[in-house]
């Protein structure tokens, strides 16, 4: 074994999730590979295994706790890296329909080669969220849509929100926030139809701090957003 296993079912439990032996295993599997894969590729600062099952693994499963997401819905994870929290929600929840995007490419060849070797079932999408959000295949599709680590509120809400269909949910996680960075985002969930529905404080396993910020999608999103990225970081909403 790479990990601790109880240590890994342990942190899932206290995120509210039992995990299988076989779930188990298959956490076993993600953080081996992801640590020789990132030998040749950079996926992640964090090798340590109990770092992993704490920092990523036990942590991209609080959207199931605080989230509030159906076993079986539509989600989306933007700007997933190496997979979180999309991948560890999809392990613990096989019924998802998971559509993970990012950016660069060379992340999601890691992704594909795991979901090969786990049998996972995702859709693996090389694009920015802001071209995804103007792409009728997935423009207002998706009941769920996270993103952890990506960007600002503002910015983020702007990639995110056009993806979530009406009474869907975007869910922005982050470690800490400023209340500046709060008070402009909250600013921008308004203008993309999307209105603050909860905010979380909790902590992970070694007691560091984490938030998630759920928005709930209630209009349509203008067809003038998500504008293109220029745009976006040089006048944010
Ligand atoms: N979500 C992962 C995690 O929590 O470990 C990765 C976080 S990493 C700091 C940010 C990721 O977002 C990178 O993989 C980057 O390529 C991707 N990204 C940034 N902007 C993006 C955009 N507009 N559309 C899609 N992916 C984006």
């Amino acid at each position: 074994m790479f990990i601790s296993k109880e240590l890994m079912k342990l942190c899932a439990l206290e995120m509210g999730v039992e995990l299988s032996d076989e779930a188990a295993d298959k956490f076993d599997f993600y953080a081996s590979y992801l640590c020789e894969y990132n030998e040749k590729v950079n996926l992640t600062a964090i090798t340590d295994p109990d770092e992993i099952v704490i920092k990523h693994f036990a942590d991209s499963l609080a959207v199931i706790k605080y989230g509030k997401i159906k076993e079986n819905c539509k989600f989306a994870d933007v700007g997933t890296g190496a997979g979180f929290p999309g991948v560890p929600l999809l392990i613990a929840c096989p019924g998802l329909k998971l559509t993970l995007f990012d950016a660069v490419n060379k992340k999601l060849e890691f992704l594909r080669s795991l979901a090969g070797e786990l049998g996972l079932k995702a859709d693996i999408v090389h694009m920015r969220a802001e071209d995804a959000g103007k792409d009728n295949v997935y423009r207002e599709t998706f009941d769920c849509v996270s993103a952890r680590a990506v960007a600002q509120l503002r910015v983020l809400s702007e990639f995110c929100l056009p993806l979530v269909k009406p009474e869907g949910m975007f869910i922005s996680m982050k470690g800490s926030i400023s209340p500046e960075e709060r008070e402009n985002g909250y600013a921008a969930f308004s203008k993309l139809g999307g209105k603050l529905y909860d905010s979380v404080f909790y902590k992970i396993h070694n007691g560091d701090e984490r938030n998630i910020i759920l928005v709930k999608k209630v209009s349509h999103t203008s067809p003038k957003y998500p504008r293109n990225m220029s745009q976006i970081s040089k006048k944010p909403l």
